[in-house]
């Protein structure tokens, strides 16, 4: 348990994972923001990079991902009976039309990305940390054949019973390359990315490019909110890297940036004004909870705060962000 007379105890020093700098410019005091608790975490900002990272590990990490925590709490089978219709008439169309409506109407950020990537049904695709694996049924579901997804912390009869190859894994057991590696908001809860990064060259194919969905340490949402940013969701959130530190741990890794585009929506308001009047996100008191008056409220709010999202995503400010590699 870390409480806040236990942070005397971290340790003070600082040598930043993204760009190996020594020197950080600010320590800071977290809470947990999704739930309630009397924890408190210490997290460190690079003065060189702008990324963030937490000063120590907690030792019970695990105990910190609870069974609602959002990966782990939305069975895809029942998902995709709901959308069986749907999904049954996109794959009656043109596959660029079927990716057309697919990338327009999902929300889930692989799905999009894919989508609109107009890659062809083979594509091999392996989703690392894929969680409850919905996006990759839904890419199942229309069409795409050669699916894999890794997560270590999912449970491996529920992966067995998916319609792909899912292993309860860091990564693939057998060696074999991908066309496309996704990590959807993994990256972040990395203690060492750079060995990842490292180990995902070997499962790479020549030409292909690894899509990495993360929060963005130098967002105008996380310089204003400060320790009330929600995607600082500590401590969960490990390291998260800065446009420039991504960079500078993706190049050490043996890659070259393709490209980096904001996708940040008006959650980066709406939940982190709320953890700053000390409401947790994943609370019956939370704006969140789906009560009726919670919808209006957002229905409201919305439109407004996802044009000025919008505008962030523009200047490469939003608070996440979607980064492209390939190797050297
Ligand atoms: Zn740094």
């Amino acid at each position: 348990m870390t409480t806040q007379s236990d942070l005397s105890s971290y340790s003070m020093s600082f040598n930043c994972i993204y760009c190996h700098s020594l020197q950080e410019s600010r320590q800071f005091v977290c809470k947990d923001l999704m739930y309630s608790s009397n924890h408190r975490f210490l997290y460190y900002r690079c003065s060189s990079c702008f990324s963030l990272q937490i000063s120590t590990t907690p030792p019970n990490l695990q105990s910190f991902y609870p069974s609602t925590y959002s990966p782990f709490s939305s069975p895809p089978l029942s998902k995709l009976s709901r959308n069986r219709l749907v999904f049954r008439l996109l794959t009656q169309l043109p596959h660029q039309l079927s990716l057309a409506f697919t990338s327009f109407f999902n929300p889930d950020q692989v799905v999009s990305y894919i989508a609109s990537s107009k890659l062809s049904r083979d594509t091999s695709i392996l989703e690392v940390g894929c969680g409850a694996a919905s996006g990759l049924m839904s890419l199942h579901s229309i069409g795409f054949t050669d699916l894999t997804g890794t997560d270590c912390f999912i449970d491996p009869q529920y992966l067995e019973n998916l319609p792909f190859h899912a292993y309860s894994s860091t990564l693939p057991p057998e060696p074999r390359r991908y066309d496309v590696i996704m990590l959807n908001h993994v990256f972040e809860h990395l203690e060492d990315p750079f060995s990842l990064l490292c180990q995902l060259q070997s499962y790479l194919s020549p030409n292909g490019v690894i899509c990495i969905f993360c929060p963005l340490a130098n967002s105008f949402a996380s310089y204003i909110f400060d320790a009330f940013w929600i995607q600082l969701d500590p401590p969960r959130h490990l390291n998260i890297p800065s446009t420039i530190g991504f960079r500078y741990l993706a190049a050490r890794a043996g890659y070259e940036s393709v490209s980096m585009t904001c996708n940040s929506t008006s959650f980066q308001f709406i939940g982190s004004v709320q953890a700053l009047c000390g409401i947790p996100l994943l609370s019956s008191s939370s704006i969140y909870n789906g009560s009726i008056l919670s919808k209006s409220i957002l229905a409201l709010l919305t439109p407004l705060l996802s044009i000025i999202s919008y505008c962030l995503n523009l200047i490469s400010r939003g608070d996440q962000a979607r980064f492209i590699i390939r190797s050297f």
